[in-house]
């Protein structure tokens, strides 16, 4: 099956005529499709099409955009199962993770399409008599929408959704591991009543990702992946003054104290670590053990570690998929190397997984490591893959600058029952994102979501904030005094 890109409201092939193929990466036999490789030329003709676009989509009422993506919330809504089977197939993670991946979507939906009867502004007293000051949010232009694999539908929603509502039209450039759902994204959206030209899918790599920065048409760029790529799309983005937000890479770490719930923090450390299969940016892949408890709750890792079943997500009773590629296989085998060569000590996993059918995918055994020293390697880079670090702390202080002492400051979590210890973790973990008692991973759709360090660059995506991304803040003086009123002077003439 050949897929297209979508601009201007037409389907049509990347101009080269090139694509891509995509397969299924627990089972490389099974392809999903050929793709548009997209290159400059598709870019330039979509954001032309998103301009002429936003000429007219800027000036709808927000709540009337608001209705198109409630809309799009329930067609989300009612096809749930059917979008989550599909993207297990094309990316891995489990199907009941899928379907949390499109429920998300729905949430911002309809989080959005209220928001299209709120987006305050605000108005306030004038300094002078019979003058009214307000200020209001207007659209920017064209968004340029670039997004990663680990969250297909939901990242892409996080985006799309906010820079619609606010009145921009959008360039999205989907990663090239997850064209699929990107292409049934779409088709949502087009059902929904989003008008020709106002959304336009571009696919392909990193060629066409760069042309959506460098594009002249594109006014702002929200991005997530890599710490490495986002810096240079911010160098691009700084040369031509657009406005860019980025979230990128992380190294989550979970702070077990001696008091805490152990059966409690084992279901979240297991989540933490495993869940998509340590794919995701607020992954655990530190573990932070006081010395009381370091033995006894890695003996009780080790055996649930043990269970865990490795498959197909779309199968029944698979708790770990694939990872995305075999670049990344490579990556994280390399990663386990590294560990062992550092002089830690891995318990368990360590391995491609080939037995039981796995052979045709990329499979690798759910790893965990002891004796991690906080600067090792595994316990400072991102590994993006089924891969814990263990590492053994005496007091919070301790662990609170083992915690810090990276990076990245995208997501902590402090299992305790100490309310004054708790309360020093929400304040002095460096991060954007604190859990107390649950793992670093389960953001909510309504509330901001982003890191400090070298994870961000101070914008946030999520709830409320990323709305002040999407728009432009325009203040207006109304003077309805009859006489030139000079501020700052005729109001303080002596
Ligand atoms: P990952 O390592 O998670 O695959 P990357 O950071 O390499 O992530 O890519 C994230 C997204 O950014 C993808 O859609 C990719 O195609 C795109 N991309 C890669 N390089 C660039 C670039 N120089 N400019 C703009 N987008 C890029």
């Amino acid at each position: 099956m050949t897929f297209q890109n979508f601009i201007g409201g037409t389907w049509k092939p990347s101009a080269s005529k090139k694509t891509f193929l995509k397969v299924n990466p627990a089972n490389i036999d099974d392809v999903i499709g050929k793709f548009p490789q997209s290159s400059r030329a598709d870019v330039r003709e979509a954001a032309e099409a998103a301009r002429d676009a936003y000429k007219h989509w800027r000036l709808v009422p927000a709540p009337k955009r608001g209705d198109i993506l409630r809309k799009a919330g329930m067609i989300l809504e009612a096809r749930k199962d059917e979008l989550a089977r599909e993207m297990t197939r094309e990316m891995g993670k489990i199907f009941a993770e899928t379907k949390g991946d499109v429920q998300e979507g729905i949430d911002t939906a309809y989080y959005a399409a209220t928001e299209g009867r709120r987006l305050f502004g605000h108005t306030v007293p004038s300094e002078l008599p019979n003058k009214f000051a307000m200020s209001v949010r207007q659209p920017i232009g064209v968004a340029g929408c670039i997004t990663p694999w680990n969250f297909p539908l939901a990242i892409p929603s996080w985006k799309i959704f906010p820079a619609l509502l606010c009145g921009n039209a959008v360039v999205f450039k989907p990663a090239m591991e997850t064209p699929k759902t990107a292409q049934l994204f779409v088709e949502v959206l087009i059902e929904a009543g989003v008008p020709d030209g106002v959304l336009n899918l571009v696919q392909g790599g990193d060629e066409a990702g760069k042309a959506v920065v460098d594009d002249p048409n594109v006014n702002l760029i929200s991005f997530t992946g890599s710490s490495q790529t986002g810096a240079i799309v911010a160098q691009n983005c700084a040369k031509r003054h657009k406005r860019v937000s980025l979230e990128m890479g992380g190294k989550n770490a979970i702070v077990l104290m001696d008091d805490a719930d152990l059966k409690l923090a084992l279901d979240g450390v297991v989540w933490g670590a495993f869940g998509t299969t340590g794919q995701r940016c607020t992954a655990t892949s530190r573990l932070l053990l006081h010395e009381k408890i370091h033995d006894k709750f890695l003996d009780m890792l080790l055996k649930r570690v043990e269970k865990l079943k490795l498959g197909y997500g779309n199968d029944e009773g698979i708790d770990v998929g694939p990872v995305i590629n075999e670049t990344q296989l490579k990556r994280v085998l390399n990663y386990i190397e590294i560990g062992k060569s550092e002089g830690a000590k891995c318990l368990i996993g360590g391995k491609r997984a080939t037995g039981n059918g796995l052979g045709k995918g990329y499979f690798i055994e759910p790893t965990v490591f002891a004796n991690v020293k906080p600067d090792h390697r595994i316990a400072q880079e991102e590994i993006f893959g089924p891969v814990l670090s263990v590492m053994k702390f005496k007091t919070f202080e301790e662990a609170t600058q083992i915690l810090n002492g990276v990076r990245y400051g995208l997501s902590s979590s402090l299992y305790t029952k100490n309310v004054n210890l708790a309360f020093q973790a929400m304040r002095d973990f460096e991060t954007g994102i604190t859990y107390i008692n649950a793992p670093t991973i389960g953001a909510e759709a309504h509330l901001p979501f982003g890191g400090v360090k070298e994870t961000g660059n101070g914008h946030r995506e999520g709830g409320w904030q990323v709305y002040d991304f999407f728009s432009e803040t325009k203040t207006i003086y109304v003077d309805f005094s009859g006489s030139l009123q000079r501020a700052q002077i005729d109001n303080y003439e002596s």
